[in-house]
């Protein structure tokens, strides 16, 4: 299949002379990113450190600067949790009993990481390289079978116990992905502009294709993708605007456009490789494993097929109704119970698209096309497709969207009949008309709870995305709708993202995405914005979303305008 590694490449791209760089360096450089405030020096600083090294360097250096440890798809095999590297960290420094103190002097876990090993009685030399980690890393990330977990452990204490302190930090930055230097994939992308000299729209085209800028400075700098990535490559998933209200969404598209049932499950790509059928979650994780029934059943109906094929799962119980999306994505969290799960809680799967099939991409051909020949895939494998209508008028539409509504779907997804797949765009090919009164929205910061929450961060400030990448603007608070557990779970996780404090309020980099109920939305002096939602319920953790994926300012303003206009809806 041709993904974009075809871009033939200009001479100006490729760079000569290239050092091989130590880990340490690698480690100075982000030292210094994280103390550059201008996003432009950043993106200067990062592509001069990029241009200087190999290719297979700089490809490698330029995930982990964004806190990714191996390709996208491949990194849920690393499975090393914070715990597991502070415990090895601890353990070398002989230090296990240090931690309360260190995590309350550091500013954040790498940092407690590189305190921690700073207690050894001596500091290695710095001698391992940027491929040399990423190697290791990748070995780690291939064992499996009995004993896996101890065994991925000595690896990692073998790679610490020769990483300098400074190292030992941005190792576990990377581990735990969170660099913390305000290095976003948008920035990292100019980065690499600057490093190639290509022109930022073509490395964003690239991006779009490769999902991962260690391939996209692979491929700008004139190497072989396929030598980069012997395995199936994920695309990211094309994304859908809100709009309020069928009515919106048809004056947003114009007449011709598609409607369908908006699942309310976890989104899936399918690649069917030719000798297997390998699966992916809308982060790109590989999920195969998880979904041992859809693996059997299109590898028996498709076989030796290649297809790239995207859809919805939902979880269902016995009688086959819906049940909730936690569910679902314990059954992604625990892969030793899949099999205990999947008679539990079997999955459905519904498929809305198709992007590649026998080795060609669909991506550019318009979505009539691609359904066409969808509906010829899912016929013959005997999958379902999303329900859907081609309405002739307004009329159509709603009655559509109501019958879906009525069905229970969360609301219906409006596509354009001539839209191409834009692979990780929210772009107006897409729309999508919820029913129910939720936003997805962001945690920038929480409160200590009191009473029966004491020793809990418990009262979430939620946001939503503005126009400026990694800006957010606060809309409400909400301390209702999580179990016990998950508020447990909750405070670690903020814990673990905290940026200061003031009083009893933690302020966390934004980055968990919860999905929110509320009765309606206010005017409000509370907020920059001047909206506020009212009684507001967290009614689940979105761990399938990232802070780019929240509903933006603008969509709650129109929610608000919209109840104004229509008090029912
Ligand atoms: P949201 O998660 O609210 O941003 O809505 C977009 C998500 O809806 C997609 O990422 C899919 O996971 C899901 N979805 C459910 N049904 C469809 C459909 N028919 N077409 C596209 N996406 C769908």
């Amino acid at each position: 299949m041709e993904i974009a590694g075809c871009v033939p490449v200009p001479r100006a791209y490729l760079c000569q002379n290239h050092r091989v760089a130590s880990f340490q360096q690698f480690a100075e450089t982000c030292q210094a990113l994280s103390q550059t405030q201008s996003r432009l020096q950043m993106a200067e600083l990062a592509g001069d450190f990029l241009a200087a090294l190999s290719i297979d360097e700089a490809e490698a250096a330029a995930r982990f600067m964004i806190g990714r440890a191996l390709p996208v798809g491949e990194e849920a095999r690393l499975n090393i949790s914070g715990r597991a590297v502070w415990r090895v960290a601890a353990e070398i420094a002989g230090s296990m009993d240090r931690g309360e103190d260190i995590f309350a002097e550091a500013v954040d876990f790498g940092d407690a990481v590189e305190i921690v090993m700073r207690l050894r009685s001596e500091e290695p030399e710095p001698t391992l390289t940027i491929a040399e980690v990423e190697r290791q890393l990748r070995e780690i990330a291939a064992v499996e079978g009995r004993q896996a977990r101890k065994r991925k452990l000595d690896m990692l204490r073998d790679l610490l116990l020769r990483a300098t302190s400074l190292e030992a930090k941005y190792l576990a930055k990377i581990l735990i992905r969170e660099m913390r230097h305000g290095m976003s994939e948008g920035v990292m992308l100019e980065a690499i502009a600057h490093a190639t000299g290509a022109p930022i729209a073509e490395v964003r085209r690239i991006s779009m294709m490769q999902g991962d800028p260690g391939r996209v400075l692979r491929v700008l700098r004139g190497g072989s993708v396929e030598r980069a990535t012997p395995t199936v490559r994920p695309l990211k998933p094309m994304l859908a605007q809100a709009a309020a209200t069928v009515a919106d969404a048809l004056a947003m598209l114009g007449p011709n456009i598609a409607l369908e049932h908006k699942l309310d499950g976890a989104r899936v790509q399918i690649h069917g490789t030719g000798d297997g059928v390998r699966i992916f979650s809308r982060r790109l994780n590989e999920i195969t494993p998880s979904l041992p029934e859809i693996v059997e059943h299109l590898s028996a109906e498709l076989p030796g097929r290649r297809f790239i094929l995207d859809g919805e799962v939902i979880a269902v119980d016995r009688q086959g109704n819906p049940i909730a999306f936690q569910e679902l994505m314990r059954r992604f969290r625990r892969i030793r119970e899949v099999e205990r799960l999947r008679e539990q809680s079997p999955v459905r799967l519904f498929l809305f698209d198709i992007l590649s099939v026998d080795g060609e991409l669909l991506i550019d051909r318009s979505y009539q096309e691609r359904f066409a020949i969808l509906e010829d895939i899912a016929r013959s494998a005997q999958v379902e497709l999303a329900g859907r209508c081609l309405p002739a008028n307004l009329g159509e539409a709603e009655r559509f969207y109501d019958q879906a509504r009525a069905a229970g779907y969360e609301g219906v997804m409006a596509k354009r009949l001539d839209s191409r797949y834009s692979p990780g765009i929210r772009g107006r090919g897409w729309l999508k008309i919820r029913g129910a009164h939720t936003l997805d929205l962001v945690i920038v910061a929480a409160d200590w709870g009191y009473g029966r929450r004491h020793g809990w961060l418990s009262n979430y400030h939620l946001a939503a995305r503005t126009r400026t990448e990694g800006k957010f603007a606060e809309v409400g608070k909400t301390f209702k709708g999580l179990t016990d557990e998950q508020f447990r779970e909750m405070t670690q996780r903020l814990l673990a993202l905290k940026t200061g404090a003031d009083g009893a309020t933690v302020y966390v980099r934004p980055e968990v995405v919860v999905e929110v109920a509320y009765s309606d939305i206010q005017r409000s002096a509370q907020y920059e914005c001047g909206m506020a939602l009212r009684f507001a319920r967290i009614v689940r953790i979105r761990t399938d979303k990232e802070p780019q994926d929240a509903d933006t300012i603008e969509g709650v303003a129109a929610e608000f305008a919209n109840q104004i206009v229509h008090p029912k809806l």
